[in-house]
């Protein structure tokens, strides 16, 4: 399904071959590409401009590392974009009582009496449950045939009663004789329609409030593209959905529908299927499925062992750096974007040595942190190197170029002298190693 979307970001990436590092100018090109691959991929466009956005923000955020190329990284930060835009990680069936109730949902034609059986034989083999289904679509004869018919195919006990119009008692009924067959897990197969309507939302609110389903998953056609996600969305709000199970992944769509899927309905896709055999239904891990999008599976692994090399290497520099007193403003400020990055700039200072003690550390925040970058980035390279050159004149300079009072950057001078104090106090007890302090 991913074909075309793989071939695209591949074109993308080529343009960024070379380059010495990633900058406004050399990675727009490229991320243009990725703009028009996503929203051609019929990825929904609020999704598609906040992505591209992200990684923007984070290339440029980037440190340089010699030994992969501009276009490896950006590899890297697209995969690592892809995955949180996919939900991160796996997220389980909530499998409690007993029997533990599943209910699928979704329009007629999606895949849910076929992702019903996938289901229960995925959670009997897989899970070692004991899984029995449950026939509730009563008004089309054809729909219980089916599931019945699977049923035995698999060896999984189905539930059904042709005569019983009462949907929600069908259901509870289905839980009775579960109980009574010792079963574990009841998945119950639902009407659908060809669109969502109130007939068919009350039929299953109806067996919502009577069972009382752990799990309410809508099955959605991936073929649908955005369709799909708007689908989810009209589910969700009438019924409250606890995840999508998006099938037909195998097909030629574009694959917008398992890329925007997640983010615009904020209910994570738990799985997919990618076939119509039985066997072809898969856990959703966003990683998994970020790489085989990407395709750069042995790209993404060279950027993260070079990254945690490189993140060594600059630790002990640093170190270095500091007993040897040759660090300069531009290592601190270096130190604070990273942990800004990190997020909770207030909670994370205390981290960095001696600054726990100063008087930054109670507001800071995005703003003190710009003003503080405008200090540093009004000093000439020299002062940066050697703060102890900057006398009043120059003071009075730098406060003039970032715009700020004299007495600013006489705390900031103070602060800094502060910390290089306590530093060298470190290095002489021969403290411990600042590599896990500064190892962000
Ligand atoms: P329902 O009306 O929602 O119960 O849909 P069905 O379960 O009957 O499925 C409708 C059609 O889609 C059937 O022909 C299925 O075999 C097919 N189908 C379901 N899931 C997949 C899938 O993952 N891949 C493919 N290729 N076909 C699927």
């Amino acid at each position: 399904m991913f074909n075309k979307l793989t071939d695209r970001f591949q074109q993308a990436f080529r343009s960024l071959t070379g380059r010495g590092h990633l900058t406004e100018s050399n990675i727009s090109d490229a991320l243009n590409e990725i703009r028009k691959a996503l929203l051609e991929a019929d990825v929904n466009y609020q999704v598609t401009k906040q992505f591209v956005a992200d990684v923007r923000e984070e290339c440029l955020g980037e440190a340089v590392m010699k030994s992969v190329t501009p276009g490896q990284q950006a590899v890297k930060v697209v995969h690592d974009k892809l995955v949180a835009l996919l939900g991160e990680s796996a997220v389980p069936l909530e499998l409690s009582g007993s029997p533990a109730v599943i209910m699928l949902c979704g329009l007629h034609g999606s895949g849910k009496t076929t992702t019903s059986a996938k289901l229960a034989l995925y959670l009997r083999d897989k899970q070692k449950r004991k899984v029995m289904l449950a026939a509730c679509d009563v008004n089309r004869p054809a729909a219980i045939d089916q599931l019945e018919f699977l049923g035995k195919e698999l060896g999984v006990p189905v539930f059904l009663d042709r005569d019983l119009k009462d949907v929600p008692k069908l259901a509870l009924l289905a839980v009775d004789a579960a109980r009574k067959q010792g079963c574990d897990t009841l998945i119950l197969d639902t009407a659908g329609r060809l669109q969502i309507d109130q007939d068919l939302v009350q039929e299953l609110a109806d067996i919502k409030r009577r069972v009382q389903p752990k799990e309410i998953l809508l099955v959605g056609d991936a073929a649908l593209g955005q369709e799909a996600v708007s689908v989810a969305e009209h589910f969700d709000q009438a019924l409250g959905i606890t995840g999508i199970i998006l099938t037909k992944l195998d097909g030629d769509a574009r694959g917008g529908a398992a890329l925007s899927m997640r983010q615009v309905t904020g209910k994570p896709v738990k799985f997919v299927t990618v076939g119509e055999r039985p066997i072809d239904l898969e856990v959703f891990h966003p990683d998994r499925m970020a790489q085989r999008i990407l395709n750069m599976g042995d790209v993404v692994s060279l950027v993260e062992k070079a990254a945690e090399q490189f993140e060594e290497d600059e630790a002990k520099e640093l170190e270095e750096r500091l007993f040897k007193n040759t660090f300069g403003f531009d290592d601190f400020l270096g130190q604070l974007n990273k942990i800004r990055k990190m997020g909770g700039f207030a909670s994370l200072l205390k981290f960095l040595p001696g600054m726990g003690n100063l008087p930054l550390d109670q507001h800071i925040n995005d703003d003190a942190f710009k003003r503080i970058e405008g200090i540093i980035n009004s000093m000439t390279v020299k002062e940066r190197r050697q703060p102890e050159i900057i006398g009043l004149p120059r003071r009075q300079r730098i406060a003039k170029g970032s715009g700020v009072q004299v007495n600013e950057v006489n705390q900031l001078l103070k602060q800094f002298s502060q910390m290089k104090a306590v530093m060298a106090k470190l290095g002489q007890a021969g403290g411990p190693s600042l590599g896990g302090l500064f190892g962000g």
